[in-house]
């Protein structure tokens, strides 16, 4: 194809050369001509007007040697003829009379006295000629010479032979004297010298018969030049006239070079028109290309995107149902992705991405499809696969894998990975199934504290569904008033007095009864009804509040618990100060209770909402402190009053040594930084005892009271704990 398109091309070129080239010459020699042509016209017109003039003046001779022969010799009238003569013909300088060869009489006589009594017969200049005008009777013509008496000129001789007896006898000549200017005047030569023509008039020498210039014009001839014979009597003369070239517009070299150039860009173009359809047809591929890379893979990772994974997905279970084999469905999900996004920025996570897909890739065999969901998900299909167990030795090799130090701009990470896995086709068969048992593994994995290998069962669907009910009657329950709160007691342990309540959510279903909040919390908040739900909250808290007050009883502050949503609705702050407001209650009433993990997925944001409550003076309690990743130097950014040591490590602090070292460095590393300390759920004295001894601040547990409506607690009772039994309110 390319030398294709280049043999075009130089064919082209030279044809465009060749045509130019030929055209410049034609040009050239068709100008020459018109130029010689002009000049032919002008050099004919300029010697028949020297040849009429010399003509003319030259029959003034035979007047003058008519009237001698009319008269018999008798020349007295010469004067008044020549005179008459001369000024009918015009031309002549003068005229004159060489009777016997001898000049005698010349008119007019002043200026040429010298020339009478010259002897034009002896005169070896003059004799071959006056001789050659007698022997044939004809009119003869000398010069261009120099006269005696000065200035150039040329004379024509008229023999006259007067009849006598015994026939006609030579008498003597009848001269006619042509100044060479005088003759030349009748030209346009002067003119046409001051046009830039030149000039050459030559003779022949009657003696020589070499070729002699008489008369030209200052510049010598040019190149282009035309010559044209001028008749005289016995002899001949030429006039030459020549012309410099005027400019040309274009010269044969300009053009041969400016076609040369017209060839190369013609050929040029051609090339680029015939490259064109070859361009754009590699174009069209690999934009095609492109395209499908876009459509089919993921442009981060490079892996399969979920339009193609899907396509295959159904492909494979076309031929798992033929083959009989089994195959594995894993969905993975990084754990805490959101964490490294926000606090490393989006090009690490995006390295992470990428590094995580590398590490996926190389644990896979070549024949396992590996897909990018999106986010920080991804989809594996392995076939052909003995049993659950090949898929979860595979699963678990991944999250080692992962689990390995990654080295981002600089950070070391340590990523968890939850997978989640659907056998088919013990499982399912059908796509959309298929793919919600694998999600519902993951969501398994994720629920069961994360980086683990969760198998899909009937259970989980069966969970599921019961999600998507709950979730149906959670949208139902605040119109209907479904929601109460619960309050339990949070004391003090230096005067074992309740010094705050902890408003805990109560759903009381019309069908199902009683539903326990860890039960329809999570899903409040994955559906993103929690912002209603916590809004009731705070509203009826508020108005606890305000009623406890406005009736004068003793009251405490009440901490609500905050959930991750809320804390991220950037209207929550000012939904709060409007409550506080509306209900004219001192902010410092009011806790908040929020979670690590909160705080630490969204830390600029949550930041800006903490910081803007604590101005108007709410308070800030750290919940189930000890299960997420917050290190000291991040809880010191926090405007946080206290700290609520979880759950989980005060309930086996009698059996776990661990937990009681854990309890005693939570309770230190938060008095250093100026909080106060609550242990969470004792329910015992020794767990008391040892919270109490270990230095905590407040208590909250079934030990003192369970959750209970408002209206049952009684703040004005002390709490006394004397003995194991004795610690109702
Ligand atoms: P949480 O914030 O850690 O609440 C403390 C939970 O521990 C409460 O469970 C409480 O009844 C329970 N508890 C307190 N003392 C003891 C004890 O001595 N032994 C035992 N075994 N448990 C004790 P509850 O009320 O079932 O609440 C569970 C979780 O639901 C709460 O954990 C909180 O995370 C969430 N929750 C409850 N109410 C709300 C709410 O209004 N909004 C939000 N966002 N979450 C809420
Ligand atoms: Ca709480
Ligand atoms: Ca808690």
């Amino acid at each position: 194809m390319t030398n294709f398109r280049f043999s075009v091309c130089c064919l082209v070129f030279l044809i465009i050369s060749f045509i130019g080239g030929y055209g410049a010459f034609l040009y050239e020699n068709i100008w020459e001509r018109e130029q010689q042509l002009h000049l032919t016209e002008i050099t004919n017109s300029q010697a028949s007007a020297i040849e009429r003039r010399l003509e003319r003046s030259l029959s003034a001779t035979h007047l003058l040697a008519h009237q001698v022969r009319f008269n018999q010799g008798d020349v007295s009238a010469f004067d008044d003829f020549a005179k008459e003569t001369i000024t009918a013909i015009g031309g002549i300088s003068n005229l004159q009379l060489a009777p016997d060869g001898i000049i005698r009489h010349i008119y007019p006589l002043q200026g040429n006295e010298k020339a009478l009594g010259h002897n034009l017969l002896v005169d070896d200049r003059r004799k071959a000629e006056a001789h050659k005008a007698i022997k044939e009777r004809s009119l003869t013509m000398a010069g261009p010479f120099a006269l005696v008496q000065g200035g150039v000129a040329v004379i024509g001789r008229n023999p006259i032979f007067i009849k006598q007896e015994g026939g006609e006898q030579f008498w003597g000549f009848a001269s006619a004297l042509i100044f060479l200017d005088t003759l030349l005047e009748v030209t346009d030569l002067n003119e046409l010298e001051l046009k830039g023509y030149h000039y050459e008039l030559t003779r022949q020498h009657p003696d020589t018969l070499n070729w002699e210039r008489f008369a030209h014009s200052v510049e010598p001839l040019d190149r282009l030049q035309v010559t044209f014979p001028i008749q005289v009597p016995n002899s001949e003369w030429k006039i030459t006239l020549s012309r410099p070239l005027p400019n040309r517009p274009l010269t044969l070299w300009h053009a041969v070079v400016v076609s040369l150039i017209i060839g190369f860009i013609v050929s040029l173009l051609l090339s680029y028109i015939l490259k064109e359809p070859q361009r754009l047809r590699q174009i069209v591929a690999e934009k095609t290309e492109q395209l499908n890379e876009l459509a089919f893979y993921d442009v981060l990772t490079g892996l399969v995107n979920r339009r193609l994974f899907m396509q295959q997905l159904e492909c494979e279970l076309k031929l798992l149902s033929r083959s009989g084999n089994k195959a594995a469905l894993m969905y993975l999900d990084m754990d805490d992705f959101k964490n490294v996004n926000d606090s490393l920025g989006h090009s690490a996570g995006d390295q992470l991405l990428i590094e995580v897909a590398n590490r996926i890739k190389t644990t896979m065999r070549e024949s396992d499809i590996i897909c990018r969901l999106g986010g920080d998900e991804y989809a594996i299909l392995m076939m052909n696969i003995q049993n659950s167990n090949d898929s979860k030795i595979v699963a678990n090799q991944i999250i080692e894998r992962v689990r390995e130090e990654i080295l981002i701009e600089g950070r070391s990470l340590n990523i968890g990975l939850s997978i989640g896995i659907t056998i088919l086709p013990d499982d399912s068969m059908d796509l959309r199934e298929i793919l919600n048992n694998a999600d519902m593994a993951l969501y398994e994995s994720k629920r069961l504290g994360k980086n683990r290998v969760t198998f899909f069962d009937y259970q989980m669907q069966q969970c599921s569904i019961e999600r998507i009910e709950i979730e149906n009657a959670l949208k139902h329950a605040i119109k209907n008033d479904e929601f109460e709160l619960y309050y339990q007691p949070i004391i003090r342990l230096d005067n074992r007095q309740i010094v705050m309540l902890e408003a805990l959510l109560r759903w009381k279903h019309p069908e199902k009864g009683f539903i326990p909040p860890d039960q329809f919390i999570s899903i409040a908040e994955q559906s993103g009804l929690i912002i209603s739900i916590g809004d009731w909250v705070l509203e009826t808290a508020c108005a606890t509040i305000a009623n406890a007050v406005q009736h004068q009883e003793a009251c405490v502050p009440i901490a609500i618990n905050i959930s991750a949503k809320q804390l991220l609705n950037q209207n929550f702050s000012g939904e709060v100060k409007e409550r506080l407001e509306r209900y004219s209650i001192d902010p410092a009433m009011l806790e908040m209770e929020i979670t690590e993990s909160i705080i630490m997925e969204n830390m600029e944001d949550a930041l800006k909402q903490l910081n803007e409550l604590k101005e108007v003076g709410c308070r800030f309690s750290i919940d189930d402190f000890g299960t997420g990743y917050s290190s000291l130097a991040q809880l010191k950014q926090l405007p946080v009053d206290s700290l609520k040591i979880d759950r989980s490590f005060v309930r086996d602090i009698e059996h776990d040594h661990h937990d009681r070292q854990i309890v005693e460095a939570i309770i230190a590393m938060a008095h250093s930084l100026g909080l106060e300390v609550i242990a969470e759920g004792v329910e015992d004295q020794y767990q008391l005892d040892f919270v109490d001894k270990a230095g905590c601040d407040l208590v909250q547990g079934y030990l003192f009271s369970k959750p209970i409506p408002y209206d049952e607690i009684d703040l004005q009772q002390y709490i006394y704990l004397a003995g194991a039994n004795d610690y109702s309110i």
